[in-house]
This record gives C-alpha cells, sequence and structure tokens, in this order.
C-alpha cells in the first residue's frame, strides 16, 4: 500500500493508546528492552487500568503462564485464596434457590462439560471458520460464508440444549460475558474458538462466576501501582480520547477529541476491536482488517463496584459472601475480610441508578447494614467485544494490542492482556530499534498451540450430549408412540 508522505518529524518513538493491561505491558517491555526510547500513553478515562480497575481482585488461572511469568517480573505476590473455616456457611445464588434448582445445575454442569469435550477441535486462530477449515480450500469465497452461515447461533445452541428457562437464561449471559456479544449474535464455532483459547468455557466460569479458593488471586492496586512504578519515567496523558489516525510513510499522527496531535514512529493501539472500528484511518484501513467490523457492536455495559464496611455482614446471615443472580447479571463475592466486590452487566440508562440497585440486591439476602457501606466505588465500562479473529499483524507502524482484539491464548482475560501487549512491544520495537530485537524476543511471540485440554474418546463425547433436555424429549416421544401404537392395536375380539 502506498502511504502518503508527512512533512512532520516525530516527536515520539513510541505512541501507546489506551492505558489498559495491555497497554501498561507493552510499555513496560519495551522500556526494559531499550530505556532511551521516548514514549508516550494517552487514555481516555480518568485513571489508568482500564478494565482492571483499581480495586479488588483477578482471579487468575494456571494456563494464564505468560501472566504468571509477567507478575513475578514484576515482584507482584499471587495469594493463595483462604476457606472461612469453623461455621457453616453457604453462598446466595439465583441458581441454588428453587425447588428445580438440583436439576438445573445438573444440566448447566453437563452441558459445560459437553462443550469443553469438544473444544480441543477448536483454535482461536482459525477464528471463525474453524469447523470447516478443511473444506475451505477447495471453495470460493462466496461459499466460505454459506458454509458458516450454517453454523447455530449460541441462543439456539442453549435452546436445543438446556430444558430450563433460568438455565437457558443464565448460559445466554455467561455468553455475552465471555464475547461482549449478545447469544443471539454469536456463532456456536466463534464462540468454541473463544473459550478453547482461555483453556474452556469451564476454566471462564472459574474465573468469573464460581471463583472457586483453588484460584490464585492477585490485588489491582498492586499490579497497578507496581506496572505505573515502572513507568514513572514516561508521561501518561489521561482524559483523552483519540479519534483520528493519519499514517504517513515515515511515522504516524493521532489526533484527539480536542484537537491535540501527537506524532510517533510507531503507535501502539491497545484497544478492544469495537473502539478501533469508532477510529477514523487515514488512508483507509486495508479490507484485511476492515472485515472485522462487518457486524454491528452492541453496546453492553459492565459496572465494577468495590464496598468497605465495619464487618463482614454476609457471615452473620450465614452467608460466604458469594452472590449472583441472573436477572439482572450480577456476580459479588468477599475479597478480604469486610471488603466486598463485583460486576454488574447492564444496558446504557437500565438501571438507573447503578449503586442503588447493587446495595438494594446486596441487601435483601444480607441485611440493611450492607446499604451503608463505609466506603463505595464503581466504574462502569464497555464489555469488550471479541468475535474477529485476533489481528496479530500490524498494519505498518501501527501495531494492535488488547486482550479481547489480538490475544490468541487467554482472550479476554488479563493473560491474553499480557500476551498481546508483549507481542505489540516487540513489533514497535521491530520498527524503532530492530537491532535490540533479539530471536527470543520473536519465538516468544509465535503463536503458540492453544488448547490442552483433556482428548475424550468418541463414546463419552457421544455420552456427553445426554443431558436432561433430550432425556425428557427422547422420553415423551417414545412415551407417545407405545401410547399411539396401544391405541391403534388393540387385540380384535375372540
Ligand atoms: C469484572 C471483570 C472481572 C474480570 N476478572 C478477571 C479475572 O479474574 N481474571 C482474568 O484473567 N481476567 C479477568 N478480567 C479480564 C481482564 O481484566 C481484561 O481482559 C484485561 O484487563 C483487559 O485489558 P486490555 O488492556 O486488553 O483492555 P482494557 O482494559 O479495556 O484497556 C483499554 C483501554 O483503552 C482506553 N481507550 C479505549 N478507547 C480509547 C480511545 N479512543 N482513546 C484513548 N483511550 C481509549 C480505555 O479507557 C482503556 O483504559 C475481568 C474483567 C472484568 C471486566
Amino acid at each position: 500500500m502506498d502511504l502518503p508522505f508527512g512533512n512532520e518529524s516525530p516527536d515520539l518513538d513510541v505512541l501507546i493508546v489506551g492505558a489498559g493491561l495491555s497497554g501498561l505491558t507493552s510499555a513496560v517491555k519495551i522500556l526494559d528492552k531499550e530505556n532511551s526510547l521516548n514514549l508516550k500513553i494517552l487514555d481516555e478515562c480518568e485513571a489508568p487500568g482500564g478494565q482492571l480497575g483499581t480495586q479488588g481482585i483477578r482471579l487468575v488461572s494456571e494456563g494464564q503462564k505468560e501472566l504468571i511469568s509477567f507478575l513475578n517480573q514484576l515482584n507482584v505476590p499471587l495469594r493463595q485464596r483462604t476457606e472461612s473455616e469453623g461455621i457453616y456457611l453457604r453462598p446466595y445464588r439465583d441458581l441454588d434457590r428453587g425447588f428445580l434448582a438440583a436439576p438445573m445445575k445438573f444440566e448447566l454442569r453437563r452441558y459445560v462439560n459437553m462443550l469443553d469435550m469438544r473444544m480441543k477441535k477448536f483454535s482461536s486462530l482459525r477464528f471463525p471458520l474453524v469447523k470447516l477449515h478443511k473444506y475451505l480450500n477447495e471453495v470460493n469465497h462466496c461459499e466460505r460464508f454459506r458454509l458458516r452461515d450454517r453454523s447455530v447461533t449460541m441462543e439456539r445452541h442453549i435452546c436445543s440444549h438446556l430444558l430450563f428457562q433460568q438455565s437457558r437464561q443464565f448460559m445466554s449471559k455467561v455468553v455475552q460475558l465471555c464475547s461482549g456479544w449478545p447469544a443471539k449474535k454469536i456463532k456456536y464455532d466463534e464462540f468454541m474458538c473463544l473459550c478453547s483459547c482461555c483453556g474452556g468455557l469451564g476454566v471462564i466460569l472459574d474465573l468469573y462466576y464460581d471463583m472457586p479458593k483453588s484460584l490464585l488471586d492477585l490485588s489491582c492496586k498492586q499490579l497497578l501501582d507496581s506496572l505505573l512504578d515502572k513507568l514513572k519515567s514516561i508521561s501518561i496523558a489521561q482524559n483523552v480520547t483519540v479519534v483520528k489516525v493519519n499514517h504517513f510513510k515515515d511515522y504516524v499522527e493521532v489526533v484527539d477529541d480536542s484537537g491535540g496531535r501527537y506524532t510517533a514512529q510507531a503507535v501502539i493501539l491497545a484497544l478492544p476491536w469495537d473502539r478501533v472500528s469508532e477510529l477514523e484511518f487515514y488512508p483507509a484501513l486495508p479490507k484485511q482488517f476492515q472485515t472485522q467490523f462487518e457486524r454491528k457492536t452492541p453496546r453492553i455495559l459492565l459496572t465494577q463496584f468495590y464496598m468497605r464496611y465495619s464487618r463482614s455482614f454476609w457471615i452473620y446471615h450465614g452467608y460466604t459472601g458469594d452472590f449472583s443472580t441472573i436477572e439482572p447479571f450480577m456476580v459479588g463475592f468477599e475479597h478480604m475480610p469486610s471488603e466486598y466486590s463485583g460486576y454488574i452487566v447492564h444496558a446504557d440508562g437500565e438501571l438507573g441508578n447503578v449503586q442503588e440497585t447493587v446495595l438494594d440486591m446486596l441487601a435483601e439476602p444480607f441485611g440493611e447494614e450492607m446499604r451503608s457501606p463505609l466506603e463505595y466505588n464503581h466504574q462502569t465500562m464497555r464489555l469488550n467485544t471479541s468475535l474477529s479473529k485476533p489481528q496479530t499483524k500490524p498494519w505498518l507502524r501501527v501495531i494492535w494490542a488488547g486482550s479481547s482484539s489480538v490475544a490468541t491464548k487467554n482472550r479476554n482475560l488479563m493473560g491474553g492482556a499480557v500476551e498481546s501487549g508483549i507481542r505489540a512491544a516487540v513489533n514497535a520495537l521491530y520498527v524503532v530499534r530492530p537491532q535490540v530485537v533479539s530471536w527470543r524476543d520473536l519465538s516468544d511471540i509465535q503463536d503458540k498451540k492453544l488448547y490442552d485440554g483433556v482428548s475424550h474418546n468418541h463414546f463419552s463425547t457421544l455420552l456427553s450430549r445426554l443431558n436432561v433436555y433430550n432425556f425428557t424429549f427422547y422420553s415423551v416421544f417414545i412415551i407417545g408412540i407405545i401410547v399411539l401404537l396401544n391405541f391403534g392395536y388393540r387385540p380384535s375380539a375372540g
């Protein structure tokens, strides 16, 4: 592609747009390799961190290897979570209530297990044409899309495998949380690719919903402080929304919404892909990147909340503090004695006052004291969407990062943010200081094997399809036939 010649000399070596975990990781990695480079970070929020937030904890699964070694490098400790001992405490969850709780949980467990058993066939790199990839070499472009359309939406898949309304609603919300898309807009194969690069749906559910004590946790504040400490020599400009990217032959110019201009030899866009689609590019983005914007992204919000109380009131009511409702989809948990955090997924303006809604919902099981925390903070953000193929190849001097848009492993998780941040840093160094990039750096950013899940034999995979839904369906069918036959073949008298 022929790029226009600009007539400026760039002020910066590398400009990073987005101060989320991926953008900050890129900056740390670049400075680690070459600390004489002139770097700057821009972010539209008031504080750095993006989805990571500034308070509370995040859970880490053992599959997030890049993240774990990055945390070791930063000296950020991972904690073993402790169980409350000596007293009988229970969680408060929608799925545990009502007389149908047991079969509902049973069918959900079977469904998640069934998806995880099939996950090995899927890979985020072939996203989204996975299942059909072996046919695709022989068919032309139009046929590709026809083939892909045969894959059912997650909504249909859920409805044809789960019997109870509440299980269906729950799974639809999980799909939305993992992918940023409503279940009726995301195809089964796309969702499976996404889950496979995170180690399976079971792992995602553990991180966002079940939060078992076997997972490790880290403090968001500690991680953020440690990153910012490493980056104290560079400038991070908050409340700056980037709106335009002009790509010239020898540099890139970035324009913010108040007309501010920044020029750099290379730019890392550490943003979710739906935010990239809102930027204006000059010259227009090449076709291979534009195909990612074909579907209109829904605007779903997520509010993370954090509260501090004088005591853990939930324990006095006999609860562990684990809380979840399906409508609205809200998850809460105790992360330190008398500290409580969680998140709630909602649409724009849907909840009115989010703080009031959150406190009302918690007050119901845990008591009126929950309405008056000593400290309350919340942060509302757009749910990052992951639907397109991870965009690992840069557009010359414009380099992509971001867990939801670029990560090939642990996509939409912290591990993916670190992976994509490191890859973007190496790509940027390759543009501005190729001599410092080693073979080791290049091999570190190669796409590796994604899902190491267990292999299952055909028989157990087949058996995994047997769930409450098809058991009921086939039972009714067979009983119906028996009844019909009984009526049809009455033995003749005598
Ligand atoms: C409630 C919740 C719980 C989670 N729990 C876990 C967990 O337990 N374990 C785990 O591994 N992961 C978890 N995650 C996921 C993990 O936190 C994220 O995947 C990761 O932080 C994403 O980082 P990122 O840098 O890719 O994106 P982001 O954090 O979204 O960063 C993007 C940044 O770009 C900025 N930006 C966007 N557009 C512009 C623009 N035009 N101009 C300037 N700046 C812009 C934004 O302000 C933001 O700061 C959780 C996420 C959420 C929301």
